[in-house]
């Protein structure tokens, strides 16, 4: 998989139509992108129908994509059986994924959160019927303690089931301490592998943020502003401005060096990257370069600002 990757949340389908996701897409497989992340609740379903028609159309060997869904809080409207980790869910949202996609299996599945309501066991089992069946290849976990993730491990040992091999957690300069610390021995114990999402804290490490709320940006979006009220605060504004000299210094920009570092932290399968423009990921794209001029040096200035 790509060490950079290109997700959906708010963007395809929701924030922009067909024309600038597949302009994204494009400029994401034009730099080696191959794994392109959704999830059946984005924008309601949109997110998956969009990457669909838009992948649809440009026609690519569908062996050369690794594309992903996540299931737990529904498409769109959803009734009490609509949503969660139970059989009934697993079964009929992912059929519902493959639908949206338009293809005939999926490369990676993920319980978009824990379904404390459903016996991991019966999740478990959920999955490894559609992996036998060939219509999915690999299942994870999205937010999960560590200690639920190993009791899904243990079950699928003992009952000869798939096990879960990845989990999508967030991880970006400022939100740190699950991946690092309490899922330190899934990475070191079980080769756990790490989807990690919202690196740039939806764009705010971008410095977009420094003198306001720019038009049309993710945290200017109507329903976002709990989002806005999260991350604009006094604190990680400060330390986003911080960020500036290092960024100056390599002769990048604040977006490609928080992915940078992203880059070269251990037990980092992809980043996924989200976009709402072409540009955006072309500039994201070059992360890739900045992450080999990235001196121990300079990472410790980063992390002086920004150590949890
Ligand atoms: P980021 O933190 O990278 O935020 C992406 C947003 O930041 C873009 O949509 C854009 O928003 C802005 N942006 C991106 N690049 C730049 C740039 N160079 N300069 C300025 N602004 C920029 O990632 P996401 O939060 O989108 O997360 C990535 C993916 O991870 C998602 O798309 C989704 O697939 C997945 N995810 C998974 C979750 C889970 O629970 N498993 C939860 C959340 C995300 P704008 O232009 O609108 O300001």
């Amino acid at each position: 998989m790509s060490a950079l990757s290109l997700g959906s949340w708010v963007t395809f389908g929701g924030q922009v139509g067909d024309e600038a996701t597949r302009a994204c897409v494009v400029a994401a497989r034009e730099r080696g992108v191959n794994f392109f992340d959704s999830a059946e609740s984005y924008a309601g379903g949109e997110a998956e129908r969009s990457l669909g028609r838009v992948l649809k159309s440009l026609g690519w060997r569908r062996e050369s994509l690794v594309l992903s869904t996540k299931l737990f809080f529904g498409a769109g409207q959803s009734g009490p059986n609509e949503t969660g980790l139970s059989h009934k869910h697993i079964v009929e949202g992912f059929h519902g994924a493959l639908r949206r996609w338009q293809v005939e299996h999926l490369d990676l599945a993920f319980c978009h959160r824990p379904d404390p309501e459903t016996p991991i066991e019966e999740t478990v089992r959920a999955w490894d019927l559609l992996i036998r069946q060939g219509k999915l290849f690999y299942w994870g976990t999205s937010e999960w303690s560590a200690q639920d993730i190993l009791t899904a491990l243990r079950v699928a040992k003992e009952n000869h089931l798939t096990p879960p091999v990845m989990e999508q957690p967030q991880y970006s300069l400022l939100v740190r301490e699950r991946f690092e610390q309490e899922y330190a021995a899934l990475f070191r114990d079980h080769g756990y592998g790490s989807t990690v999402w919202s690196p740039l804290a939806s764009g705010v490490l971008s410095g977009k943020y420094d003198d306001g709320l720019p038009e049309g940006s993710r945290l200017a979006q109507r329903d976002y502003g709990w989002l806005k009220d999260k991350l604009m605060t006094r604190e990680v504004l400060g330390k986003v401005k911080a960020l500036k000299p290092v960024a100056d210094e390599l002769g990048c920009t604040r977006a490609q060096l928080a992915l940078a570092w992203c880059l070269k932290q251990p037990n980092v399968s992809t980043v996924i990257t989200g976009a709402s423009r072409p540009e955006q990921v072309a500039e994201n794209l070059d992360a890739l370069e900045v992450a080999e001029r990235l001196t121990p040096e300079l990472l410790a200035r980063v992390e002086q600002v920004f150590a949890p």
